[in-house]
């Protein structure tokens, strides 16, 4: 699916404080230097820093996290190719058990199915989450404008810049150039 250049993106919590008392709270913030992701084969570049904040809080089932991810990427309109800026801002909930100790069978189940994801020793490591709600929220086509007209399949000019010689009468298809004399009668 997704290839992701983060190796560099640690976004990890220390959450050895929060452990042993339920309802304990700790608040985070990360600002981490993307430059670029690849997406889906396209690359995505990043025009700020990659803002992560939220709260970690020991809910006595496990770990709960709740924050916001704040960037704003550029990438290539999916019509005619312009840079186009992008803001994403995404919510996101997950919860985390220490590995080995979901307890109840309900939560086993959470855990096969990636709704509690599990973290080893006293650290968890939230980038693939907060990764996944970046492009989340970028739409499957960016599109510099919702009515961008795209490139001329023809001739290859950006027909957001004024029309090209091919869609002049002479270009119309024979079933339309039909139906234009019927219309012009
Ligand atoms: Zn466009
Ligand atoms: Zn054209």
């Amino acid at each position: 699916m997704f290839s992701f250049r983060l190796e560099v993106v640690v976004l990890r919590l220390e959450v050895a404080k929060l452990l042993n008392k339920k309802g304990s709270s700790m608040s985070f913030e990360f600002h981490e230097d993307i430059k670029e992701m690849d997406f889906g084969g396209d690359k995505l570049y990043f025009n700020k820093p990659l803002l992560v904040e939220g709260t970690a809080t020991n809910v006595g089932s496990g770990i709960l996290v709740r924050g916001i991810v704040d960037t704003e990427i550029k990438a290539s309109c999916g019509r005619c190719l312009q840079p186009v800026n992008a803001c994403v801002h995404e919510e996101f909930v997950e919860e985390y058990v220490r590995a080995g100790e979901a307890q109840e069978s309900l939560e086993k189940d959470d855990v096969d199915q990636g709704e509690i994801h599990e973290y080893h020793g006293n650290t968890i490591g939230i980038r693939k989450e907060v990764i996944e709600n970046v492009l989340v929220s970028i739409p499957m086509k960016i599109l510099c404008d919702p009515d961008c007209r795209g490139i001329c399949c023809r001739c290859g000019k950006d027909l957001n810049s004024g029309d090209c010689s091919c869609s002049e009468e002479g270009e119309i298809n024979p079933k339309m150039s039909a139906l234009k004399k019927w219309f012009d009668k």
